[in-house]
């Protein structure tokens, strides 16, 4: 009986019973490095600039339309400063298909209003309108900082990160204290704080005169000292408030990785590292990312802009390959990060199709809600593939979805690739309080991705 059952039984085992020595280190290494990427990449913007530079650093060039092109070029496409496209070129045809991984670099954060400065009773805010899918909640009476550009009257912009440096002051949203917190205490967790109620306190000191506006204008003239601001400037600004953790390891044993904005930037990495370390690739290898994602992937940096196909095309026309011949020869790993299970939190899930903490990589095959309405749902055979390349390759991998039918659901950029006609399915890392202010995930996790993303672009 025992033979029969694992000969025909599927059982799925920890990660750490499956891999050596060796790779635990590369594990470390691997996730070290990430930790750096992700401590320094609180927003799209920086998490473009921190690619960009670790890009170089491995010989990638800014593509400009109209190159000649030939096996091993690598190439990069900023969009706006706010996504990224970077591509190896591979020894066949763009008309065989490209390999793609896309990931997103926005996270859910507390953008400022366009007219936020205010004070009231003598103290200073910031009026907030948030970004993405957030438990407002989680969001009061934890260190914040305040990262972005604004663009000033004359043209000129000036860049904002407040609050990274241990020695920069941050900022918070206050929360009522519980001996007086009975009514707030009686509403439910969606309603107990508000949208409206997401200020940001960032100055108590009043200017030396009178009148009922004296801590703003304190305020306002330390800004103007420091970046050259005044009030209208936030008019054209994309200031946005984060938290001001760093990122840490998480349990005794080290095994876990707690910081702000592993959604998606965990896997952006992943498949950035992984992009830097292809050699010499059959197919080309294109990893994309990109922004808007927790909003829809809308707007001119989101995956529903014609930015990558304008990007794609103009490489297809290097080679003389229509664009929709090469799409349709195409893959694409949406690389984004799923839920894992939580112990704390089983009434949600329906265990033995949910991703667990050290198992792996999380393969979707479809995402979306309810009857996976919204869900691109892959194929049986891209499926099948992708199970054939991670056994060949030793990636540490399982099947997951995103909780239990009709309990909810979420999407990603797969859809938007797949309407493209290129063949795609979601990849990632499972994530514990996804989210939050304060996300974990498991280091071994983070490595597998990076090798799942390594093997597709060898051999998917
Ligand atoms: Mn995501
Ligand atoms: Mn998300």
């Amino acid at each position: 009986m025992d033979e029969l059952r694992s000969k025909l039984f599927y059982e799925q085992k920890n990660g750490y019973d499956l891999i050596g020595t060796d790779e635990r280190i590369d594990c470390e290494n691997y996730c070290a490095a990430y930790m750096r990427f992700l401590n320094a990449s609180r927003t799209e913007r920086e998490a473009v600039k921190n690619a960009v530079a670790l890009a170089e650093d491995e010989g990638f060039v800014p593509y400009v339309p109209g190159m000649a092109l030939h096996p091993g070029m690598k190439l990069y496409q900023k969009n706006r400063d706010k996504a990224l496209f970077l591509a190896v070129i591979g020894k066949r045809s763009l008309a065989e298909g490209a390999v793609i991984a896309g990931a997103h670099v926005d996270a859910p954060r507390l953008d400022l209003k366009q007219v936020p400065l205010y004070e009231s009773d003598e103290l200073c805010y910031l009026r907030t309108h948030y970004y993405g899918g957030i438990k407002k909640y989680q969001w009061v009476t934890i260190p914040l900082e305040l990262h972005g550009v604004v663009m000033l009257r004359d043209g000129s912009s000036v860049e904002i990160a407040l609050g990274r440096e241990k020695d920069e002051p941050k900022f918070v949203i206050t929360d009522l204290l519980p001996h007086l917190a009975a009514d707030q205490m009686k509403k439910t967790m969606a309603e107990g704080i508000t949208g409206e109620g997401l200020n940001l306190l960032i100055g108590s000191a009043p200017y030396a005169d009178e009148g009922g506006d004296r801590v703003k204008l304190a305020v306002l003239s330390l800004l103007n000292d420091l970046y050259g601001l005044t009030e209208e400037d936030f008019i054209s600004a994309e200031l946005v408030a984060v938290p001001a953790f760093d990122v840490c390891e998480i349990g005794l044993d080290r095994s876990l990785i707690g910081g702000y904005g592993h959604d998606d930037r965990v896997c952006a990495f992943a498949e950035l590292r992984a992009i830097l370390d292809v050699e010499a690739p059959e197919r080309s290898c294109v990893c994309i990312l990109a922004d808007k994602e927790e909003i829809g992937s809308e707007g001119v940096s989101g995956m529903q802009s014609a930015a990558f196909d304008t990007f794609m095309k103009d490489l297809c026309e290097s080679q003389g390959v229509a664009l929709r011949r090469c799409y349709e020869k195409s893959v694409c790993l949406s690389a984004d990060v799923t839920a894992a299970f939580d112990p704390l939190y089983p009434e949600v899930s329906e265990k033995r199709n949910e991703a667990r903490i050290n198992y792996g990589v999380g393969v979707c095959k479809f995402t979306g809600v309810k009857g996976k309405i919204q869900s691109s749902d892959a194929s049986a055979e891209l499926v099948g593939r992708l199970r054939r390349l991670f056994t060949d390759k030793k990636v540490v991998w399982q099947m997951t979805e995103l909780g239990k039918v009709d309990q909810g659901g979420g999407g990603t950029i797969a859809k938007f690739m797949a309407k493209r006609n290129i063949d795609t399915i979601d990849a990632g890392v499972p994530v514990l309080s996804m989210h939050a202010p304060f996300e974990v995930v498991a280091k071994l996790d983070c490595y597998m991705t990076y090798k799942a993303a390594l093997s597709a672009f060898e051999a998917l």
